[in-house]
């Protein structure tokens, strides 16, 4: 069997995105720093973290882990202490695994995650979710959550902040309260806030908060943190009776080389950025309001307050339904035009992030936008 011509290809891997304006919102929180892009060369080799364990990540002094885990991230999360985990997904999973026995009950928004759905088959346990209003808002109504902290008496709450579909920022602070107050831990996943927003536990009254490197924090991941309250860590991140320095909730060490080298080495301006995060909410405010005077609409909340934003497009989608490349004509269009994001074949409703755009950018994608309708017309 000759392979020679598949082995070039994995040989010689590219993407086509180069100098193109992102806005897709998996990607645009996660475009790496200079800093990153040194680390990630210097740090390439597997294990290259570990030069000098002796034992355990979080003690690592050299590349300085340890003042990065056990003092910076816990500042910056407001929490008491802080996890390296694989993603946001893999922090949820740690701490239902952790915190629930089979047949528990956890009560969520109804705009979770798909892998918080996963995370929990895995653990066993059962979701029930706070229902959220309908088309076009999809608004979860958060004193919902005390009804069903009474009825259903969860070993866990779980909020999505914000959730990944449609940008919502539910009234975390306020689920905290009720949590507190009916003594159920609280876990948020800030996978589309932490890096990007300041987002902080003790402010919102949380025992757990989960962040993306990958998503939001600069990294080449797969790369996560896990902020917990100093109650919750003989828990979660209980020790192995086996290796007494290894967490088993981890399965002794999580990141090794270039997710954790990445991370790091983006760190001062992801905290830096979050001060900011004014400018960027501003940003998509005015991008919203500029798609609705082209004759989209804006799903989710209004006036918007994160990057992260669904459109209804029928214009794209009307033209999908007399043109020879049906879907995929509005892909081509953009990607001619330079802008990255929109997935092949989407036209009737687009999900977009303006966090790694300029104005100027998105006043291009903008553009892009009219001019393609007048195009079609
Ligand atoms: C992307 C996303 C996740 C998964 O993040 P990973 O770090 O890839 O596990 C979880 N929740 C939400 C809301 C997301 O948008």
């Amino acid at each position: 069997m000759d392979n020679s011509s598949d082995f070039d290809k994995l040989a010689n891997l590219q993407r086509p995105h180069k100098d193109m304006i992102n806005i897709m919102p998996l990607q645009t929180g996660s475009i790496l720093t200079a800093a990153a892009r040194r680390a990630l060369v210097e740090f390439g080799d597997g294990y290259s973290v570990c030069d000098f364990c002796q034992g355990r990540l979080a003690g690592i002094a050299n590349p300085p882990v340890n003042k990065f885990v056990e003092q910076m991230l816990p500042e910056f999360l407001g929490c008491d202490h802080a996890v390296l985990t694989y993603g946001a997904r893999d922090g949820i999973f740690m701490v239902l695994h952790a915190m629930t026995k089979p047949g528990d009950v956890v009560v969520v928004d109804a705009n979770r995650h798909y892998s918080t759905a996963v995370a929990a088959e895995r653990a066993g346990i059962e979701l029930v979710p706070v229902p959220r209003s309908g088309h076009p808002d999809y608004i979860v109504d958060v004193e919902a959550y005390a009804e069903l902290i009474r009825e259903r008496k969860p070993a866990v709450v779980l909020l999505t902040y914000p959730d990944g579909k449609y940008g919502n920022l539910a009234d975390a602070a306020r689920v905290g309260e009720i949590a507190e107050a009916a003594g159920v831990p609280y876990l948020i996943n800030g996978a589309y806030a932490v890096g990007r927003m300041p987002v902080r536990m003790d402010a919102l009254h949380a025992d757990f908060l989960v962040g993306s490197g990958h998503k939001s924090m600069a990294s080449a991941g797969p790369s996560g943190v896990l902020g917990l309250k100093t109650k919750w860590r003989d828990v979660v991140l209980r020790l192995s009776a086996e290796s007494k320095k290894k967490e088993v909730e981890c399965l002794g060490c999580t990141l090794r080389g270039v997710p954790l080298a990445t991370l790091m080495a983006s760190f001062p301006e992801v905290s830096a950025r979050v001060q900011r995060w004014d400018e960027q909410v501003a940003k998509a405010q005015r991008f919203s309001a500029a798609m609705e005077q082209m004759g989209f609409s804006q799903l989710g909340e209004k006036p918007h307050r994160h990057d992260l934003m669904a459109f209804e497009t029928p214009g794209f989608y009307e033209i999908s339904q007399r043109v020879r490349e049906r879907g995929y004509f509005l892909y081509k269009e953009l990607k001619e035009r330079g802008i990255w994001g929109v997935q092949p074949g989407q036209t009737r409703a687009l999900k977009m992030s303006t966090f790694a755009a300029t104005t100027e950018e998105l006043d291009t994608v903008l553009c892009a936008f009219r001019d393609i309708l007048a195009k079609y017309s």
